[in-house]
């Protein structure tokens, strides 16, 4: 594969985007990253980071970045409203497996912050904001990505492009690659408050999954706050869901005071099970939630989209600096849209099933079921690798 203009093209700067170019202007490559935004987005999805992401990113100096900014969480709880406690899972068990054993709770928009300041220090890193990508095509050793910027349009040509601009990816459909899979009927709901949980439910861990046959609901632990995720009925609009009257409900919910919260984050969100049916076109490639969405329930869909740039950036860079020819780029597909299926999807899924079951007689088996696991030392070993995201990362050869 020649190349005519030796430039990587990033579309899309959110958190997988920005990574994907920080990792490649740090090993000598020009990167031209086009993002829409003018500037970091306030983005409150993503807060859980995995052990083995924490070791993937250390080298490049993010993990210590995102430790000083995140809140160290040992545990994680899957509990019933009614019973309360139902099995805890000791990450830091992993001690001997990573070098972070536990889950690193920090905002996707302190990362993207993070990032964009060490992408301003790199000299040669020319970072396109207010930038949005309308059209690709690929030439003779080429690949040219369109832009439209204060109403002009934009040229820009190199190498190879990575397409990481999210779930609606505009690459992905320039590219012509369907997306299959599921959207769940419901809308899921986030708020944030500064209420002390912990104060009134002392037993909780910093994560927490509470199942219910009607109301189930997440209970996580930020830096500077607590943060529910909770379903909404497909039937009420998202403008309803974002009420303060239904904030208020979710909220009295979980913990009953006389009070009103004080509510400090809110947002609605469409959740998707999709996975794109290949990874590569070309000179072009896709990574992050541009490739794959699943339901946050394990938080991995962003850990899922840095393990992808991660593989794909080493590969390009020892392809770039001539230590592999270009076929190395042919693995990255097979290496990580397997893990998306097998690992992140399966695992996603099994976690919302588990919470949402109605049957009564299921439920109490799952629920027996998980205790037993807990209580298991091997089997609970096996989860924590599972759910850490250690055991799809072996599998796919990106760690030992
Ligand atoms: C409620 C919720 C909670 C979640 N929690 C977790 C979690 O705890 N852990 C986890 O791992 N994952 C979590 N996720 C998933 C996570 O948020 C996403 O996987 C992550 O944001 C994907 O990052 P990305 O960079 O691929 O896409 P995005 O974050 O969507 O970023 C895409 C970027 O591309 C830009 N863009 C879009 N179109 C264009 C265009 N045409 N031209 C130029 N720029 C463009 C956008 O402005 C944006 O900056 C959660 C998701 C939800 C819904």
């Amino acid at each position: 594969m020649r190349r005519r203009h030796d430039r990587v093209i990033v579309a899309g700067g959110g958190p997988v985007g920005s990574v994907a170019t920080l990792l490649l202007a740090r090993a000598g490559i020009p990167v031209t990253m086009i993002e829409r935004a003018d500037d970091v987005v306030l983005d409150y999805r993503a807060s859980t980071f995995h052990p083995p992401t924490l070791d993937l990113l250390e080298e490049s100096g993010i993990t210590a970045a995102l430790v000083a900014m995140g809140l160290v969480c040992p545990t994680v709880q899957i509990r019933d409203r009614e019973i309360g406690k139902v099995a805890e899972f000791d990450v830091t068990r992993l001690k001997n497996e990573t070098r972070h054993p536990y889950r690193l709770q920090c905002e996707q928009f302190k990362l993207v912050g993070y990032v964009y300041g060490e992408l301003k220090k790199i000299a040669g890193v020319d970072l396109r904001f207010g930038h949005e990508v309308t059209a690709i095509r690929q030439g003779e050793g080429e690949v040219v990505v369109e832009a439209e910027h204060d109403g002009e349009r934009v040229t820009l040509a190199g190498d190879v492009a990575i397409g990481c601009d999210g779930g609606r990816s505009t690459v992905r459909k320039l590219l012509e690659i369907p997306f299959p899979g599921l959207t769940y009927p419901e809308h899921f709901l986030i708020a944030g408050t500064r209420f002390d949980f912990r104060a009134h439910m002392p037993d909780i861990a910093s994560v927490n999954y509470t199942a219910d046959p009607v109301r189930w609901f997440m209970l996580l632990q930020i830096p500077d706050m607590w943060r529910i995720l909770v379903p909404v009925a497909p039937e009420i609009s998202a403008d309803d869901a974002v009420s303060d009257e239904s904030l208020q409900s979710s909220l009295q919910n979980i913990c009953p005071r006389s009070d009103d919260y004080a509510i400090v984050v809110r947002a609605i969100y469409r959740v998707h099970q999709r996975v794109a049916d290949t990874y590569r076109r070309g000179r072009a490639f896709l990574a992050g939630d541009a490739a794959h969405l699943n339901n946050p329930l394990g938080g991995m869909g962003l850990n899922g989209g840095l393990h992808d740039v991660i593989s794909l950036t080493d590969r390009l860079i020892a392809w770039w600096h001539g230590r592999a020819d270009a076929a190395i780029l042919d693995g990255y597909e097979p290496q990580r849209r397997p893990e998306a299926i097998n690992a992140i999807h399966a695992i996603t899924a099994r976690n919302k099933k588990l919470l949402e079951e109605r049957d009564p007689e299921v439920r109490a088996r799952n629920l027996d079921d998980m205790r037993a696991t807990a209580a298991d030392p091997a089997r609970s070993y096996q989860y924590l690798l599972d759910s850490a995201m250690i055991s799809s990362l072996r599998r796919s050869g990106m760690i030992r």
